[in-house]
This record gives C-alpha cells, sequence and structure tokens, in this order.
C-alpha cells in the first residue's frame, strides 16, 4: 500500500433511510472518528435515494429488510456509478442486505429473485430459516464478532470470503462475506465497525495507503472483551 495523495477523507453512507434499520450507519462514524483520531481530516456524507452518489473513498451499505433492500438495488441500478467508483480505487463496505445487493442476485421472501450490483460472485437464496444471534468469523487468525439476522443464505462461488464461521451462520455455515476487488462484506451488524475496531483500522489503512498506528479507545478494550465472551459461549446448532 503507497500512501496515497491526502485531502480530505471522504465516506458515504448510502441509503441509511433504508438500509440502516440495524444501526450500520454507524460504521460511517466509526471510520470518521478513527481517521480524526489520527490527524487525518475525514468527512461523512449519508446519500439519501434520490441524490446521485458523491465521490468517496469509502463506501458503505448496510442491512434491511427485503423491501427496501429492492428498492436500494434498483436506486443503484439506475445511479449506475459504484462499479466505476470500484474501479478508481474506492472501497465499498458492506454488511447483510448490502453483501446480498453487491452480489449477482438475491431472492427476497416470497421467492421472486432479484438482479444484484454483480461487482462480485456471490449468489444469495433463501434459506431454510432465519439465521439470528451472535456470529464468529476467523479472519486471518483475527475475531470479527457481531450479531447477525438474515433469511439469506449465500453462495460464494469462486468469490474469496472475508473469512471462516466460528460461530453462527454467515454465508453458508463455512464462510462469512466477501474481500475481493475493492469490496469487503459480511453479514455482521453491532454496527461491526464498533464491535471491531482494527476492521475499521484496515479498511482507512487500505483507503489511506498505510497501515495506520494503533490506539487505544475504549472501543478496542471492548472487543477483547467481548471476542473472549463470545468465543466461550456454546456453539448455536
Ligand atoms: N433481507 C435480508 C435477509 O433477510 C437481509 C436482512 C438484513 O440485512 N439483516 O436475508
Amino acid at each position: 500500500m503507497g500512501e496515497k495523495e491526502q485531502g480530505v477523507l471522504k465516506i458515504a453512507v448510502i441509503y441509511p433511510e433504508l438500509l440502516g434499520t440495524y444501526g450500520d450507519g454507524g460504521n460511517g462514524l466509526v471510520l470518521v472518528e478513527r481517521a480524526r483520531l489520527r490527524g487525518y481530516e475525514a468527512e461523512l456524507t449519508s446519500v439519501a435515494i434520490d441524490e446521485p452518489l458523491p465521490d468517496a473513498q469509502i463506501y458503505l451499505l448496510g442491512g434491511g429488510e427485503d423491501g427496501p433492500q429492492r428498492r436500494a438495488t434498483e436506486a443503484l441500478h439506475t445511479d449506475r456509478s459504484i462499479a466505476h467508483r470500484l474501479n478508481d480505487g474506492a472501497l465499498l463496505f458492506a454488511v447483510c442486505a448490502g453483501l446480498q445487493i453487491v452480489g449477482i442476485s438475491f431472492a427476497v421472501e416470497g421467492g421472486s429473485r432479484h438482479s444484484g450490483l454483480g461487482l462480485v460472485p456471490l449468489e444469495t437464496v433463501r434459506g431454510e430459516k432465519r439465521r439470528v444471534g451472535e456470529i464468529l468469523v476467523d479472519v486471518d487468525g483475527r475475531d470479527l464478532v457481531g450479531f447477525e439476522n438474515h433469511a439469506g443464505h449465500t453462495y460464494p462461488h469462486d468469490a474469496e470470503p472475508l473469512g471462516l464461521v466460528k460461530r453462527g451462520y454467515g454465508n453458508d455455515g463455512v464462510v462469512d462475506g466477501v474481500y475481493q476487488g475493492g469490496v469487503i462484506g459480511t453479514y455482521a451488524h453491532g454496527p461491526v465497525l464498533a464491535m471491531n475496531p482494527w476492521l475499521a483500522d484496515e479498511l482507512l489503512g487500505h483507503a489511506i495507503g498505510h497501515l495506520l498506528e494503533e490506539i487505544d479507545t475504549p472501543a478496542d478494550r471492548l472487543y477483547e472483551a467481548r471476542r473472549k465472551a463470545v468465543r466461550h459461549s456454546p456453539r448455536t446448532p
């Protein structure tokens, strides 16, 4: 990662009024605050459904119910700019419904299938049951904690997953999320970047172009406590 030309670091939360039911917009706040704590100028924008996507280095998609998820996908198809922005080096961090949207297709209640943005080769069908509870994912030896609440079962095909599921379900009971071509996704809510500050720092490091110095905030300490608690909790069937 080479240092990138640094102006204001722009972070855009896409359609929080549709994809914000689980507080995932908080991921944007975490990124901005952790960048500022390192002395970077950072700006957070919320994009409304009728607005074009602004220029940003990191875009965020959150989770949501089936109906809003479909509407958000249609709006992103109409906007058409996200793939170009990723080609130009932007990152997209997507949670749950957001993760399903960035794939090739997803099915919602009643079975109807919808075209996703096709940014990564994921396909989501309706699973046998809704997956609700704690999730623990091993991401290259680091623990990612959060909670999941979704009916989707996501086939990764050739997509590079974010990590291996240790507790909970994730995409398919084996892997969770995606980490490929500027798209980082997970089924974990929390907001997941508040619960896992190291992942926020990894995203910031990519956007800025180098690893960031460690900081010690209450969130970093809470993460340590949480991951130990989840590791020692009983496995869910
Ligand atoms: N509507 C999707 C599902 O149930 C996503 C839910 C969510 O974002 N939590 O699978």
